[in-house]
């Protein structure tokens, strides 16, 4: 019998069957098929106008030529991928959507414009609407025939996004909310017709949410902004003066909005992770033929060790946090038909199911975004002076990436975030079971004074329960000491999410390849991702071991710090492989396989 779907966070104390755990292996021939489809659009559309020319797009300048690829998705179905067949959409399901907005990445700034499309623009409509709504709206956004887009943020109000000042006031005539107020940094806005608009009724303190059309008038668009990358992607403010809203536009519950908000986010949080696959994947092929191309010292720059460490870095951790990302794109759709099953509502089934992988969507979030941004700089790097031209559009890659550490709550709030939910979710709806925990954790550390290990991968799993391990020792340590101080200590609370992060992507990582192992898929396969894995664990372990004693270096003395440093040195102490050959390895057969 199939497992039930993994409860949100529970990943620190237990450990999924491989078998039970959804590998990228396992995509569909179909599923692959829209993967290239999208690929193959975007090579063709963007790619062929020659990177140079990509590089230097303007939303404003070149607003007709971006509208015209954002017809021609259309034409293709791609700006109805997410919606639901009966309201004129593909209604891929969740997973299959990640795998698309991983293909997605290879249209640089294009990534966002239809991104925003099929996301955070129409999915508030998709997932929160009343029928009336749906049919009203969801054709004419699936079908590409109308832009929309997500209005959240303010000038005075970005990470503190309930604090918007924007206003909603039901008219003497009771028929229509007007809206005052000004938005800021609206992907797609320059061209939307379709505007989800948060924003207060009356005096309420808490948000609520509005479908608006621009055709409603009392809409005022500002310039594009001139931005750092994604240069071709829309983004402007939005004015409402006066706007005219008839009532029935309000969307969800009156004082909901910022609750939809935040859980449209999780959605947009785990694409940018599979985004960020995309753009380290395609990332890697470029650098592997460039350095297998460009000679210097008499022999191609792929030979040279520090290049190679290079590739096999971006490598391994694009493959664990692929691993981690469509790990749970199948638990959401796994979710979602049980809550289907158990006779949820359309509404509530789509919007429960992400609800519940909040911790790991804002994990997956910084670290897709960090490894995209890394392997932008390191391609600039291995491109060496033709990296910094525009020629190649490497450094365009590098400029588009960096907003992701941005958007969608910037990596620091998805930190806390992490930690926050874990904390509601162990304490306050006691989703995540403590007591289990109770007793993983005095076998997991006995375990490391055990000599006579066995099983497969013991070593790592020995570590990856360290990771699980440490992080609730350190949190319940930390949580003792600081109390309702802990929140304002934010360094530690970012400490704390690192060793969560890394214990939570290797673990999906290595689940991966034993179930590759189990299916007896290719043997150099699984040797490879196998030292993916394996690299992987080694930086991990690096970045928790320096994440726990730089919590307990700032909050913690005495003999509790001395026990705890002493447990963070035997539980992460490192780990016996060879990173440079580990690496090198991995690069040799990308370099191969490209020959
Ligand atoms: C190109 C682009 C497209 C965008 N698209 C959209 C869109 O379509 N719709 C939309 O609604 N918004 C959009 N945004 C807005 C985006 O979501 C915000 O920029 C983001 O949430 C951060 O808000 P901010 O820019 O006001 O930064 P701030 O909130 O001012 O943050 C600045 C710095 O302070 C830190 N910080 C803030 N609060 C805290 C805290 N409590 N603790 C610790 N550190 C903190 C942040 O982490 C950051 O490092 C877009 C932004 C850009 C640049």
């Amino acid at each position: 019998m199939a497992a039930p779907a993994l409860t949100g966070g529970n990943f620190l104390f237990m450990q999924s069957n491989p078998n039970d755990v959804f590998i990228p292996e396992e995509f569909s021939e179909e599923q692959r098929m829209i993967f290239n489809t999208v690929k193959e659009f975007m090579l063709q559309e963007v790619h062929s106008m020659g990177l140079a020319k990509l590089a230097s797009l303007d939303a404003e300048k070149d607003k007709d030529l971006v509208l015209e690829i954002f017809r021609k998705a259309s034409e293709l179905g791609l700006c109805g991928v997410s919606i639901d067949e009966q309201y004129g959409g593909m209604g891929l399901d969740f997973n299959t959507g990640l795998l698309f907005t991983e293909a997605l990445a290879l249209g640089f700034s294009f990534a966002t414009t239809i991104g925003c499309q099929t996301s955070i623009g129409s999915l508030p409509i998709l997932w929160y609407g009343t029928e009336a709504q749906k049919k009203k709206y969801l054709p004419a956004i699936a079908s590409g025939e109308k832009g929309c887009s997500y209005c959240l943020t303010e000038p005075t109000a970005g990470s503190d996004a309930n604090s918007g000042k924007t206003r909603a006031v039901l008219n003497a005539e009771g028929t229509h909310y007007i809206l005052n107020g000004q938005k800021m940094w609206i992907t797609n806005g320059g061209f939307a017709e379709v505007f989800t608009v948060f924003a207060k009724i009356d005096n309420d303190e808490k948000l609520s949410a509005f479908i608006v059309e621009k055709s409603f008038g009392g809409i005022e668009l500002g310039k594009e902004e001139k931005k750092m990358g994604i240069k071709a992607s829309s983004t402007v403010q939005v004015f409402f003066n006066n706007c005219k809203v008839p009532k029935e536009n309000l969307l969800g519950d009156r004082g909901k909005g910022f609750n939809m908000a935040l859980n449209i986010l999780n959605s947009g949080r785990i694409k940018i992770a599979a985004g960020g696959v995309g753009g380290m994947k395609f990332g890697l092929e470029k650098c592997v033929e460039y350095t297998t191309q460009r000679q210097q010292f008499g022999k191609p720059i792929s030979d040279f060790g520090a290049i190679k460490q290079k590739i096999g870095t971006i490598a391994s951790h694009a493959f664990a946090i692929e691993s981690g990302t469509y790990r749970i794109g199948a638990e959401v759709d796994k979710k979602h038909a049980e809550l289907k099953q158990a006779g949820s509502s359309f509404n509530d089934a789509k919007i429960n199911s992400m609800r519940e992988y909040a911790i790991e969507c804002a994990i997956l979030k910084v670290l897709g975004s960090e490894a995209m941004c890394n392997t932008g700089d390191e391609a600039i790097q291995m491109f060496g002076g033709m990296g910094y031209s525009q020629e190649t559009g490497v450094e365009m890659a590098y400029r588009d990436a960096r907003i992701t550490k941005i958007y969608e709550g910037t990596n620091e709030i998805n930190r806390m975030l992490a930690l926050g939910e874990f904390y509601k979710r162990a304490f306050v709806s006691k989703e995540i079971n403590l007591g289990a925990a109770k007793r993983t954790i005095p076998a997991a550390i006995l375990q490391n004074y055990n000599p006579f290990k066995s099983g497969e991968f013991a070593t790592e799993w020995q570590y990856i329960n360290n990771l699980k391990a440490l992080f609730m020792i350190l949190t319940g340590s930390a949580g003792n000491r600081l109390r309702e101080k802990l929140v304002d200590e934010q360094e530690i609370v970012m400490n704390l999410a690192d060793v969560m992060a890394m214990a939570f992507v290797t673990e999906s990582a290595f689940l991966r390849v034993m179930k590759l192992k189990a299916k007896r898929a290719d043997k150099t396969e699984v040797e490879m991702k196998t030292k993916m894995a394996q690299a992987y664990l080694y930086d991990a372990l690096d970045v928790a071991r320096k994440a726990a004693n730089n919590a307990l270096d700032s909050y913690c003395s005495g003999i509790e710090k001395a026990i705890l440093k002493c447990l963070v040195r035997r539980m992460l102490r490192t780990y016996n492989v060879n990173p440079k050959n580990l690496k090198r390895e991995v690069a040799d057969y990308l370099i191969t396989r490209a020959g």
